[in-house]
């Protein structure tokens, strides 16, 4: 059993980490969202943030609600960058274990980046595929048909 697993058998790991039964290195906090840096840090000063509020992954979340977590991705990946003196700053999120998630508590890697470090994503996660124009054709649509009116404001806004 690898450790993620053991410690969720406790309760959720990052629940515990909001609550302050794990201690963490937290570095910014308020009334949503909590930030932290990685126990296995890519680079020195990779930070963790996450909602308070238990999602599992983007899906279960509410526009409004990433929306206020991705405005505390901008305050806080800005001082990671500064803080860290980081020539730019790589932001990771997985949803699922296809994506490659392994703790089931929605959160954003904030990774420093340095200059001739070696590749970059996406082309680091994988290599980029050729595809005929009819597939990405289909796969737009597909998409396009899946497109669900926005949770939160009950419109759709479609620019095209
Ligand atoms: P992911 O693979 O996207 O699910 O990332 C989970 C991240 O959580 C990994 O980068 C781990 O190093 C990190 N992590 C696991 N346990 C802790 C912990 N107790 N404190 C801080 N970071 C942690
Ligand atoms: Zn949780």
């Amino acid at each position: 059993m690898r450790m993620s697993e053991e410690k969720e058998e406790g309760g959720c790991l990052f629940c515990r980490i909001v609550s302050g039964e794990i201690p963490s290195k937290k570095v910014y906090e308020d009334a949503n969202t909590f930030a932290f840096l990685d126990i296995n840090p890519r680079n020195p000063g990779h930070t963790l943030v996450i909602p308070k509020k238990h999602y599992s992954t983007l899906f279960d979340m509410g526009e409004k609600d990433v929306g206020r977590l991705f405005e505390s991705v901008k305050l806080v990946a800005e001082a990671v960058r500064k803080g860290s003196g980081a020539d730019g700053l790589s932001l990771i999120q997985s949803n699922g274990k296809a994506a490659g998630q392994v703790v089931s508590h929605l959160h954003v890697h904030l990774i420093p980046r340095f200059m001739n470090e070696g590749p970059v994503s996406p082309e680091a996660i994988l290599a980029p595929k050729k595809m005929p124009e009819q597939v990405l054709d289909k796969l737009a649509s597909a998409i396009k048909d899946k497109m669900r009116p926005q949770r939160d404001s009950g419109e759709i806004k479609f620019d095209f």
